[in-house]
Formats: structure tokens, C-alpha cells, sequence
């Protein structure tokens, strides 16, 4: 694989009809190479790289959702999302609803843009994306689907209706907890060349070496979570048995309220499970006691990790932990949560 390459910031071709390569901000061949290689995960015409998962959200929202437009957000989503649409789009005279992941369709009636998170961070609902699909196209509305818990090795919204896909790359499909990225994949050609617009005008970009980081990354991304998403299925079933656990939320559990629609839509169920224990203490005391257990609030790394979302605010009990599977010996694994629980 070729060095980054941070395009002729300070050249030009002396060949006028050169395109892409004029400027740093317009694009560059590490950049491409990415973007091709997300585009085909996606099973997308296209794909742009951003500067991070927000930035390319953002991008997509400053594109679509102008004064006079409804926008329905995921109220049970990543929590960012819903603060920048409150905080900047709202004031601009777009119409903001929050609407919960399970009520999407009813909430989308007369909406311009819906945006759909799926699995949902951190509650790990799973939207029914074929029927939301359905019912935005039936009413002229464009969807966007936020596919960063999932990733495109778990499931591909644009194949089932979506118009868009967003997500972060800092999380599970970098995989390395180094850095921080996102993307924005589609095949409808105006849509994403005004993206590309935004992108360039605004320049929310991803530096070249972070991009011939996650590329270098993308060779592993298949292993790493196909073993997270075991490890996943592994330890909620685990969990669900265990006397220091209130509650588990995994897509892949069998009794879990989101697995009929997870099978149809997912190929794998991915490394998120939420768990709930009794207090904010047992949560901090099993990271404590744990020897393979990290505090962190990113996600999809090597190392399993563990975030108390009450502390960011998010809508959950005190002791709701969402837990993010590593690639450990899994039976290493349980045999360390099972003697931190106590
Ligand atoms: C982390 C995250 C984002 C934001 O991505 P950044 O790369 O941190 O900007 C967006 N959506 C979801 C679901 C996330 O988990």
C-alpha cells in the first residue's frame, strides 16, 4: 500500500484539466483509495472521507435540511447528533423532532430528512430499516442512516432502502482506539456531489495520514469484528445468567426485543451489549476488580471497554453500562467479568 499522500497542497499540474488533485481540501489519492474501499463495504456508488463521524453528519444535515424543513432525530441516539440539531439547526428555522428509534415511522409522516441510528448507542434498539425505508419513499422524504454500532461488515443500509449512509470510523472499523474519522457513502450522484460541495467549502476533512491509517485498518476489520461480535454473543449470554445483573441488551440473544428484526437486517450482531447493574458503584467496581476491563466512552477497539452512559446524560438507569467487546480469548474474558461481578 502506497505512504499517504496529503495531495500538491503547494503544486499544481502544469496540465490544466487536472481535476482532483488542485488542493489538500479538494481531495487526494489516499483519500480515493479509502473512499473506493468504504464505497464497496457500503455497497455504495460512492463514498467521501470526513474529518470525523460529526463532521460528516453534520456535512449531511447542512446539505439536506434547509429553513421550512421537518428533520426527525433519533432521541435515543448518539447524543452529539441530537445537540447539534438543537443547538444549530433549529435556530436556522428547521423544524427538529426527536423522535424514539421504536416509533420512527409514525414520527416521519410529514418529515423532509429522517435520521436513523441502528443499533442505537447506547440503548441497542434495532429500526426496522427496510419498512422506514419504505415508508420515506412512499412520502418523499430522504433517508439517512447512521451505520457506525453496526458498520458496513454488519449490516448495509443502502441496500435496504436508505439514501444515505453516515458514520464515524473512529470506532469499530478503524478498530485501534488512535484516531478519529467518518464517512458518507451514497449512489444518488447529486446528493453526494452536493456532500463533496459542503465538504470542500466547509472543509471538515480528514487529515492524510488518519485516512491511510483506517485504510490500513480496513485489512483486519473483517476478523476483528467478526471475534468482537462473538466475544459479544458470548458474554451477553453469559451476563443474562449472572445474579449481579439486572438486565442485558443484545441484539444477537435470542429473547432479546430487537433479534427478529436484527436477523433480517444484520449479517452479524456486532460488539455492543448493554448491561445493567444495580448502581453507578457495581459498575465502577467491575472495572475495578477486572484485569481485561478499560474505562473508555469510545468503542470497537482490541480491548473490551466499558462506558456508564448515565454520565454523559444519556436516558438510561445509573448501573446501564454499555460494554464494547474486544478481541480477547473469550474464554479469558468471561472468566475475568464472571470474578469482578463477585
Ligand atoms: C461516535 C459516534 C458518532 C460520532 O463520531 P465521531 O467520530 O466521534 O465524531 C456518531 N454516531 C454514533 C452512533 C457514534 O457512536
Amino acid at each position: 500500500m502506497p505512504s499517504p499522500v496529503p495531495a500538491a497542497a503547494y503544486h499544481l499540474s502544469p496540465d490544466e484539466t487536472e481535476a482532483l488533485d488542485f488542493y489538500g481540501r479538494n481531495s487526494n489519492p489516499t483519500w480515493r483509495r479509502l473512499e473506493a474501499a468504504l464505497a464497496e463495504l457500503e455497497g455504495a456508488a460512492t463514498a467521501l472521507t470526513f474529518g470525523s463521524g460529526m463532521a460528516a453528519i453534520t456535512s449531511v444535515l447542512r446539505v439536506l435540511a434547509k429553513r421550512g424543513t421537518k428533520l426527525i432525530v433519533p432521541a435515543d441516539g448518539y447524543y452529539q447528533v441530537r445537540r447539534y440539531a438543537a443547538e444549530y439547526l433549529a435556530p436556522q428555522g428547521v423544524t427538529v423532532v426527536e423522535a424514539a428509534s421504536a416509533a420512527m415511522c409514525d414520527a416521519s409522516k410529514d418529515a423532509d430528512v429522517v435520521l436513523a441510528e441502528t443499533p442505537t448507542n447506547p440503548g441497542l434498539d434495532v429500526v426496522d430499516l427496510h419498512q422506514l425505508a419504505m415508508h420515506c419513499r412512499s412520502r418523499g422524504a430522504t433517508l439517512v442512516v447512521d451505520n457506525t454500532t453496526a458498520t458496513p461488515l454488519g449490516q448495509q443500509p443502502l441496500s435496504l432502502g436508505a439514501d444515505l449512509v453516515v458514520a464515524s470510523a473512529t470506532k469499530g472499523l478503524s478498530g485501534h482506539s488512535d484516531l478519529v474519522a467518518g464517512y458518507v457513502a451514497g449512489s444518488h450522484p447529486e446528493l453526494m456531489e452536493a456532500v463533496a460541495r459542503e465538504r470542500l467549502l466547509a472543509g471538515p476533512i480528514l487529515g492524510a495520514f488518519e485516512a491511510w491509517l483506517v485504510l490500513r485498518g480496513l485489512g483486519s476489520a473483517g476478523l476483528r469484528f467478526e471475534r468482537q461480535s462473538q466475544n459479544a454473543q458470548a458474554l451477553a449470554v453469559m451476563l443474562r445468567s449472572h445474579p449481579a445483573v439486572r438486565s442485558v441488551r443484545y441484539p444477537g440473544l435470542p429473547d432479546d426485543p430487537s433479534h427478529r428484526i436484527a436477523s433480517q437486517q444484520m449479517k452479524r450482531f456486532g460488539g455492543l451489549v448493554g448491561v445493567e447493574l444495580d448502581s453507578a458503584e457495581a459498575v465502577h467496581a467491575l472495572v475495578q476488580r477486572s484485569a481485561l476491563l478499560i474505562s473508555s466512552t469510545s468503542f470497537g477497539g482490541i480491548h473490551t471497554s466499558v462506558d456508564r452512559r448515565a454520565r454523559w446524560g444519556d436516558s438510561v438507569s445509573e448501573g446501564f453500562a454499555r460494554i464494547s467487546l474486544g478481541i480477547e480469548d473469550i474464554d479469558d474474558l468471561i472468566a475475568d467479568v464472571e470474578q469482578a461481578l463477585g
